[in-house]
């Protein structure tokens, strides 16, 4: 069975203070670029649930779209990154977001935005639900952060542990223990 249910250690994050961070999210960014329209970008898998609450915050004009990337093998230290899935539509002269719902050592975002930012957008940013700031190993600007959280592996709200956990709408600690 590939599932193997472990214990939820605590509940670090609940819908509420996540609801409060998207609005928040949401006004600012609708406040920083009024006039304009906004193209998403949607880092599969783990920034679905992020993107869908966002989004509906947003009141500007936007699309939305989806990307999938992962690291090349044995090149994780580089955060060099091959791309599973592209865009659907061209990003030259748009002004795009790109949505993570965590950023650790940076790495892999550090990449992806420089691969996107050789397509010719007219700006682009990121915003990220969740940061581990202690963990960062290359220096990127994050523009919008929901809030920071400790160093610790959450899953929930779109977060897995092997493609589990995705669907709790709090984010957790789960406990080191396997056992029931
Ligand atoms: P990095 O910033 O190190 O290049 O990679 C960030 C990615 O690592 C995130 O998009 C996420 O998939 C994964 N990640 C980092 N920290 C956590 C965590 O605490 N929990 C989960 N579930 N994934 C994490």
């Amino acid at each position: 069975m590939a599932y193997r249910e472990k214990k939820i250690d605590h509940t670090l994050i609940d819908c509420e203070t996540i609801n409060k961070f998207v609005k928040r999210l949401g006004e600012e960014i609708t406040r920083d670029y009024r006039g304009k329209e906004l193209y998403f970008i949607c880092v599969l898998k783990g920034s679905f649930v992020f993107m869908a609450d966002l989004v509906r915050e947003i009141k500007l004009p936007c699309e939305v779209d989806f990307m999938s990337v992962s690291s090349y093998s044995g090149d994780k230290s580089t955060g060099v990154v091959k791309i599973n899935k592209d865009l659907d539509r061209s990003i030259a002269g748009k002004h795009v977001l790109i949505v993570e719902d965590i950023v650790d050592t940076g790495l892999t975002l550090n990449h992806l935005k420089s691969l996107l930012t050789t397509r010719n957008p007219a700006s682009i940013g990121i915003v990220t639900a969740f940061d581990k700031p202690m963990r960062r190993r290359v220096d990127i600007h994050v523009d919008y952060i929901g809030m920071e959280v400790p160093n610790e592996f959450i899953v929930g709200y779109g977060l897995d542990l092997d493609g589990y956990y995705r669907n709790l709408p709090e984010v957790v600690v789960l406990s080191d223990s396997d056992e029931d």
